[in-house]
């Protein structure tokens, strides 16, 4: 593994802004720009990528960062393809996200979380898969037995959860460990490629254990209440549950 830039996005989820300086540049039909540091998401467990801009220092030049992807094991910035003459290597930088939009991925993901978290511990049902947009997602379950009745007592069972100030740990295990965890066993971390050596994990004390790589806010307090707004068999087994803040920004 080559030593990549700073990826400030899983220490500290509320960072926003940061000064950077560019390490490659590939050109190209929107412009993929890595720096040595980045507060930028790049997408990946259902949270789409972060958008936001750069800025020069020098000249006060803006881009606008329509994604972020891994490429190599680095955060990439990818341009709007209209962006002519991207920044240059070894050019002063503000990199700034999305905040309102962050904010509301961080409290979409950490809601969907709780879901899981109440889905597996009340009924035993284990997730399959899941995505979000800021505000609304959707989650997966092998749940044969799910009701509309079911579904009306899981909203409130969740919002009882959010409500409860759960605080919500990042951590990183080894492996090994982590391989030994029933709580991460039951989300697939069998799935996790081989290279990786620590397993990163997300925690909503007391209700939820999953390997994530994801950003979510600190307290479930700050996730507000979310709503049910449907849900639908993908099979006799698969179910598949949405669900949106009630406050979304
Ligand atoms: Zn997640």
């Amino acid at each position: 593994m080559t030593p990549h830039g700073e990826q400030i996005c899983y220490t500290d989820a509320y960072a926003h802004r940061v000064e950077a300086t560019v390490r490659s540049v590939d050109t190209g039909d929107g412009a993929l720009v890595v720096l040595d540091r980045t507060v930028f998401y790049p997408g990946g467990g259902g949270q789409p990528a972060d958008r936001g801009t750069l800025l020069r220092t020098a000249d006060g030049r803006t881009w606008t960062v329509r994604s972020a992807r891994k490429v190599d094991g680095e955060i990439a910035h990818e341009l709007e393809p209209a962006e002519a003459n991207p920044p240059r290597v070894g050019d002063v930088l503000t990199v700034d996200i999305d905040g309102a939009r962050r904010l509301a991925l961080m409290r979409t993901h950490t809601a969907l979380h709780a879901l899981c978290g109440v889905v597996w511990r009340d009924y035993g049902a284990l997730v399959t898969g899941g995505n979000m947009e800021p505000g609304a997602g959707r989650m997966d379950f092998e749940f044969e037995r799910m009701s509309g009745d079911l579904v009306d007592a899981i909203e409130s069972k969740v919002n009882e959860e959010l409500r409860s100030n759960r605080e919500v740990r990042v951590d990183g295990l080894p492996r090994d460990e982590a391989f030994r965890i029933p709580d991460l066993i039951r989300t697939k971390i069998n799935l996790l490629p081989p290279g990786i050596d620590e397993i990163r994990t997300i925690e909503i004390i007391g209700l939820d254990l999953q390997a994530d790589g994801g950003t979510h806010v600190a307290n479930t307090s700050e996730v507000g209440a979310l709503r049910v707004t449907g849900y639908e068999s993908k099979g006799r087994i698969n179910k598949r549950i949405r669900i949106e803040l009630v406050d979304p920004v």
